[in-house]
């Protein structure tokens, strides 16, 4: 029988990424769309199949009720979010709205329609750990998190594990460690990188200018981590499952891959505040550093251990830092315009 979706935050990466490989998995699919005065279905193009869009907010509970009611589908996924920690420092109580109420606002729907049997995926994050003292991070490591997002997360957590064991509601945290692609929003760390190399690369004198350089994160790429999202959802018993790739990388090594695809070299000079990036063949400073762009408080160091999710799901990512990089600055080299 043709298995229905609902997913929210569809239009966003991993929504583009989910609903690509659930099609192609035959499902029905409907895709939860916030009203907007532009089209925000860039990331959907050239996917192949039928998105049913049904227009909705997170934040409006009798909204949400009724999109559960009258699509009812079998399983649910979560991925609706105001997803950036930066912006969660000068919006935090709207995205403890969205992020953390938004999520009980679906299980509540779940619930007050006798849904039970629907299967409910969120979309938890590695913010919740915090500035941990202990690597890699596991199911298992406090969580002790450090930006608006990160405590919004973390409360959506703990109402899918409270909802799974109250309520019976086969729910789980998918806790991912963070994943980009070329459809990657353009204000994340590693998209902002490649579309910068990509305008140098095509002669623009721009700076890329960025914040924290020596931040460590564990990068993967989200195709593999939909995919983890699936496993996780046909496993016999929900549960929670870290996806991450183990390793950790700083801001700087990814500048630093990233100019090296285009053949731009780099060299790193100054310290703080003042330090620089000078390509030593033109002279020309290529980054630089701005203090817009440091957090209030910041996660210095994320690394995972997915050991749980390879175990029970068979879940391991199968794209490498290298390809990742590679595929991001040769997407958006391609598609540079002035
Ligand atoms: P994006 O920012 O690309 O997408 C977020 C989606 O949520 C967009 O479709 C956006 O709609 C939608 N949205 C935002 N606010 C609302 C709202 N109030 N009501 C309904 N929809 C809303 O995020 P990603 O795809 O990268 O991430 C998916 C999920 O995974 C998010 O919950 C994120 O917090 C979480 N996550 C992501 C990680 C990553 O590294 N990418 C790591 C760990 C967790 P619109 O297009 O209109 O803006
Ligand atoms: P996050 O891990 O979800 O916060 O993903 P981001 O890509 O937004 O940020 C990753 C890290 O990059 C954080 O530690 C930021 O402080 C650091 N960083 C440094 N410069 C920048 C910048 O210009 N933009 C963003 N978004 N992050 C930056």
């Amino acid at each position: 029988m043709t298995k229905r979706a609902l997913i929210t935050g569809v239009t966003g990466q991993d929504g583009a990424y989910l609903a690509e490989l659930l099609l192609d998995k035959n499902y029905e699919i409907y895709g939860l769309e916030r009203r907007s005065s532009t089209n925000n279905r860039g990331r959907l193009s050239g996917i192949k199949g039928n998105i049913q869009f049904v227009e909705g907010d997170l934040t409006d509970a009798s909204n949400i009720i009724d999109i559960v009611k009258r699509t009812q589908p079998d399983e649910i996924y979560n991925l609706a979010a105001q997803s950036h920690v930066g912006t969660s420092f000068t919006m935090p109580e709207y995205t403890a709205n969205v992020d953390a109420l938004g999520t009980l606002r679906l299980l509540e729907a779940i619930r007050i329609l006798n849904m039970e049997d629907v299967k409910f995926y969120q979309a938890s994050s590695s913010e919740i750990f915090g500035n941990s003292p202990t690597l890699p991070l596991n199911e298992t490591s406090p969580f002790q998190p450090c930006s608006p997002y990160g405590v919004a997360k973390l409360y959506a957590y703990w109402t899918v594990v409270n909802y799974r064991q109250a309520h019976n509601i086969f729910a789980c945290n998918g806790i991912l460690f963070n994943h980009e692609s070329p459809k990657r929003g353009e204000e994340f760390v590693t998209r902002k990188i490649t579309q910068a190399v990509a305008a140098i690369h095509h002669g623009s004198s721009e700076t890329l200018k960025l914040g924290n350089l020596n931040a460590k994160r564990d990068w993967g790429h989200a195709r593999d981590y939909v995919r983890g999202m699936h496993m996780m959802m046909h496993e016999n018993c929900a549960d929670d499952y870290v996806l991450a790739t183990g390793y950790a990388r700083s801001i700087r090594d990814f500048v630093e891959a990233a100019f090296a695809r285009v053949n731009i070299p780099l060299e790193w000079n100054g310290e703080g505040k003042d330090e620089c990036g000078i390509n030593p063949k033109s002279g020309a400073t290529i980054v630089e550093i701005d203090p817009e762009f440091y957090r209030p408080n910041d996660l210095h160091h994320l690394t995972g251990d997915a050991s749980k999710a390879e175990k029970t799901l068979g879940w391991t990512p199968e794209i490498s830092f290298d390809q990742l990089v590679t595929e991001m600055v040769e997407f958006d080299v391609r598609n540079y315009r002035l």
